[in-house]
């Protein structure tokens, strides 16, 4: 996106045809035929917003989800046509701007409808947010759901376009807050005055794992990367396929002493007589500190991250004398192993979402 070291041998490879047949895949075992909504946050979840978003589309998805109206803006000014919806709270005075570019806004509050008042727009798309138990943005109560509808009704400005709740724990393997948050919405939300066409509650792990009818779209993101939304608590139920490396080449070998150390600290020494490797990508590029001890693949070989991540380089052990220009793989595939971003998450005791969307704008992304 913003700055990409593209003279460095450092970068995110994306397999967009694995991300089209994990859509197809997904789709493929809706029960209720629901509108799929890609989630392109974030950049993609680090996969590339423009590019991903044209891939979802081409799978046959019907929208877009992102988390910011810059984002919803990005995608505009690359020509893509289809309905965005922003997830997050967005200042109502931008409600002008949304509704100009035909981007959906969430409404998470009566009051926020109260601050478009004095702005000057018409035909904007609004999705009201309801709060059944994630405590972060959304209505909670059914009387001011009530006067939010009142309003809606009433103001022609605005096309109500959806309503929607989101999961705290759908990724969990016992379902009973789901069921609660579940039971929440369904309450607050029946028989209202508008008839709204969309009616939305499932993230990935709710479209994984809980068959619920009575919703028609669903919002597609971690699964449509590939990846298990529950990490490895709950099995997947169909097979879905990691779309991202994170890929890098030897830029530095030398053969070392016993005893010579490594790195910031000095707090590695080789026990004997080592190759040690130096590799170009650092905490900078959001390899994370923490991934010291961590394990890349060289030829295939498990080599030890050995030192302190520093901000640009790290340092590794090679089983042998490897030369620089050798490919070295932190994510993916090499030879007859791979390094999976669920590995590395359980490394840095983090989840899978965060080991991708903390890759940095730096590294370049590729597509295959
Ligand atoms: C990010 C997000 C999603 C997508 O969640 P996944 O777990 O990646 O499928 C869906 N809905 C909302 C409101 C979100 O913020």
């Amino acid at each position: 996106m913003d700055f990409p070291s593209i003279h460095r041998p450092s970068y995110v490879e994306i397999n967009l045809n694995n991300i089209k047949k994990n859509i197809k895949n997904i789709q493929h075992h809706l029960k209720n035929n629901e509108d799929i909504f890609a989630v392109v946050k974030a950049d993609a979840y680090s996969h590339g917003l423009v590019e991903v978003s044209r891939a979802a589309i081409e799978s046959g998805v019907t929208g877009l989800c992102v988390a910011t109206l810059d984002e919803a803006l990005t995608l505009r000014e690359a020509s893509i046509i289809e309905p965005i919806l922003v997830l997050g709270v967005t200042d109502a005075k931008y409600a002008p701007l949304a509704a100009q570019q035909n981007i959906s806004l969430t409404v998470a509050s009566k009051g926020w409808l109260a601050f478009t008042q004095n702005e000057n727009f018409d035909g904007l798309k609004v999705h009201i947010k309801i709060d059944s138990g994630m405590g972060r943005i959304g209505i909670t109560k059914r009387e001011e759901l009530l006067e939010a509808c009142d309003i809606l009704k009433k103001d022609s400005r605005f096309i109500s376009e959806g309503i929607f709740t989101h999961f705290a724990t759908a990724d969990e393997p016992d379902d009973t807050y789901f069921q609660y948050q579940l039971d929440t919405f369904k309450k607050i939300t029946k028989d209202l005055p508008i008839n709204f066409k969309y009616k939305h509650v499932a993230n990935s792990a709710t479209t994984l794992w809980r068959d619920d009818s009575g919703f028609n779209m669903i919002r597609l993101g971690i699964a449509m990367y590939g990846l298990n939304p529950s990490g490895t608590a709950i099995d997947l139920p169909y097979e879905i396929k990691p779309a991202f490396s994170l890929q890098s080449e030897i830029v530095f070998v030398k053969k070392v002493k016993p005893k010579t150390k490594i790195g910031y600290g000095a707090t590695y020494e080789a026990p004997e007589e080592e190759w040690i490797a130096t590799v170009p990508i650092g905490y900078a590029d959001g390899w994370l500190r923490r991934m010291q001890g961590f394990e890349v693949l060289v030829d295939g070989n498990r080599c030890p991250i050995v030192g302190r991540v520093c901000m640009d380089q790290l340092m590794i052990k090679l089983p042998g004398p490897y030369v620089p220009g050798t490919k070295v793989t932190l994510l993916g595939q090499n030879g007859d192993d791979e390094v999976s971003i669920q590995e590395a998450a359980d490394y840095a005791d983090t989840i899978n979402y965060e080991i991708i969307c903390s890759l940095s704008s730096r590294l370049p992304r590729i597509y295959k």
